[in-house]
């Protein structure tokens, strides 16, 4: 099928070899291509139960069929494992430029077996597979590492997958971090690497875009992609000329920014963290990922103040929210030096800003004491408190910041009293800052995704907050965001979000619908040859999300599993719009089980699987 290479590279690092398999068409019919070649990889070659932080654990970086050709935002890196934090399987994306290098290269998935001996780090440079010695990039930043190897091989154009000293110093939140700042941050994959000895995976690939299956009908589909971003008001007036700062004004007014660990929601933050207040304090300079029309990356500098010269990617919304509101903490040039600093160690900023707030509470709670903090004092919005924080949990310094490298979860438990209470989580991944109190849709992803609290897939928030129409998922009048029934829409749009993971384009492009499933469909059927509606893409996404589900029951997960934390039951939002507002999760959970073909316990029924084609794994 045209515009997949058809190609997976396997390496081993305990045996520093390589070779290459074949793969199967139909994977390309079912799967598609990114998450879900990943997905059925996962589930074929994983053993149940393994440690995902053993050498039985397996690496993969994944291409979708639209990776580098003329559609937008076609840059996008899935990387997936089993995930060190979760359990669950495990699945980031990253922008930049890495995929387009790897499909240049030859292959469209890249599997990583086993454990080196030593600090490695491996090049791929078309059919060639070198492996080299990795000892003097320890304990260096992703990206002194990434110029350093670019230096080495004599390639300064080769794009470099890297960690930090977090995914070193096995972080269960590290990140595999591309492009200088970039990071796929979510589920501990730099954690795995880490565990692996592999500092870094380089890649150049000689050939040029892959052609495709009817150019001409291609050309009209990007135009037409393009146009819908372009004709998206929120996408152009914001996403395009503020980033992704521009979120956090349009979700405060909502209600939907969370602060002081979801106690509250604090709308009066803005003044401070906002998107005027960033582009006036910050330096700031707009960046974009491989062949993206949006554009929403900013790389920022401190002008002034202690922290004075700083600069780095971002921060994006969600580490403005992560390290800002939520902590109570207004300093926004504190923020900002967080952020750098978590990029350096390449752990993930959602989990480190949600792993801190919880600390931050556990300490208001008196669970906690500055002795046991080695000494910080975790007030609210002590803003130096959470910079040195950071750092130590990036580094793993001290009895208290080593611990907070287990997660929030894994350290509640250790903790013991009544911490576990204060651990904003769903199957022990932090939450994002996607409030789920003032859109009770935007609670759904993150109680049933297959990764763990999920803020993204779908953005819920878009229809029921926000208020969207989409006749591809039959909403056609407005859904009431304070309400649990008429929720059903939310599978159409996970599946439409999920489209993007597996075409290997970004998300954003849809978490406003701004690119409708209808174009996605265009695009792949003139890419690759094989004529498809959205609702077959839709199905595809359906069936790759019924592995990752099957993946987790195979791991024990089940509906137990699939619950926010009690405060979203019994404490309602104090203030802002989504005043008095808790969440009926069982509600939540029945209707959506039901449309998804799932029994009362969360698993798919045998008559889903079948309708899929996946009775191999029911
Ligand atoms: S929308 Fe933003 S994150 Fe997505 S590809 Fe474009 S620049 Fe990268």
């Amino acid at each position: 099928m045209k515009s997949y290479r058809g190609q997976m590279l396997h390496v081993d690092l305990a045996a520093r070899k390589s070779w290459t398999e074949e793969i199967p068409e139909r994977w390309m019919k079912d799967y598609v291509g990114g998450e879900g070649f990943g997905a059925r990889y996962l589930m074929d070659n994983l053993e149940g139960g393994i440690d995902p932080l053993s050498e039985e654990n397996k690496l993969l970086f994944i291409c979708g069929p639209l990776t580098d050709t003329k559609a937008p935002s076609s840059g996008r890196t899935v990387v997936m494992f089993k995930s060190p934090l979760t359990g669950t399987i495990g699945a980031s994306n990253v922008g930049g430029a890495w995929a387009p290098q790897l499909k240049r290269a030859g292959y469209d998935m890249l599997v990583i077996h086993g454990k080196a001996t030593q600090p490695t780090f491996v090049y791929i440079k078309d059919a060639r597979v070198e492996f080299y010695d990795a000892a003097e990039l320890t304990g260096k930043s992703a990206k002194e590492a990434q110029q350093l190897i670019r230096e080495k091989i004599a390639h300064p154009k080769a794009e470099v997958a890297a960690i930090g000293e977090g995914g070193e110093k096995l972080v269960r939140f590290a990140a595999v971090m591309v492009d200088g700042d970039r990071a796929a941050g979510r589920g501990g994959g730099g954690a795995v690497m880490g565990s692996k000895n592999l500092k870094a995976i380089a890649v150049s690939g000689s050939s040029g875009r892959l052609p495709v299956a009817d150019p001409k009908r291609f050309d009209v589909a990007v135009r037409q992609a393009i146009d819908e971003l372009h004709a998206e008001a929120f996408v152009k007036e914001e996403m395009m000329v503020y980033g992704t700062p521009s979120f956090f004004d349009a979700m405060n007014g909502l209600g939907l920014v969370p602060s002081y660990n979801w106690q509250r929601t604090t709308t009066d933050f803005d003044e401070k963290l906002g998107h005027k207040a960033y582009h006036e304090k910050l330096e700031v300079k707009q960046v974009r990922c491989y062949n993206c029309p949006i554009g929403c990356g900013r790389y920022t500098r401190i002008p002034e103040g202690k922290y004075k010269g700083l600069e780095g990617g971002g921060p994006e919304y969600e580490t403005v929210a992560a390290f800002g509101q939520k902590l109570g903490n207004t300093d926004l040039y504190s923020v900002a030096a967080a952020a750098y600093k978590a990029d350096a160690l390449g752990i993930d900023v959602i989990s480190a800003g949600q792993v801190i707030a919880t600390a931050m509470e556990w300490y208001e709670k008196g669970i906690i004491d500055q002795e046991f903090t080695d000494g910080l004092d975790l007030t609210w919005g002590n803003s130096d408190a959470v910079v040195t924080l950071v750092e130590r949990m990036g580094r793993r310094e001290g009895e208290f910041a080593k611990l907070l490298g287990e997660g929030s979860l894994r350290a509640a438990r250790a903790i013991g009293k009544d911490a576990e209470k204060y651990v904003m989580h769903v199957k022990g991944q932090e939450m994002a800052s996607d409030g789920v109190r003032a859109s009770k849709g935007e609670a759904v992803p993150h109680m049933i995704s297959p990764r763990g609290a999920d803020h993204l897939r779908p953005y819920a928030a878009t229809i029921d907050a926000f208020g969207y129409l989409e006749e591809e998922f039959g909403v056609t009048e407005p859904v009431d965001p304070f309400k649990e029934e008429n929720k059903d829409w939310i599978k159409p749009f996970e599946e439409l979000c999920m489209a993007t993971n597996l075409l290997g384009v970004c998300l954003f492009t849809s978490i406003t619908v701004a690119v409708k499933g209808k174009t996605w469909a265009k695009l792949y059927s003139s890419a690759t040859g094989q004529e498809i509606t959205y609702q077959d893409l839709f199905k595809a996404s359906e069936r790759v999300l019924n592995i990752e589900r099957m993946f987790n029951v195979r791991e024990g997960f089940a509906r137990k599993d699939d619950y926010l934390p009690e405060r979203f039951n019994t404490e309602s939002a104090p203030n802002g719009p989504g005043k008095g507002q808790t969440v009926d999760q069982d509600k939540l959970l029945d209707q959506v089980y039901k449309v998804k073909g799932w029994d009362n316990n969360g698993i798919p029924t045998p008559e889903k699987l079948k309708e899929l084609g996946l009775e191999d794994i029911a």
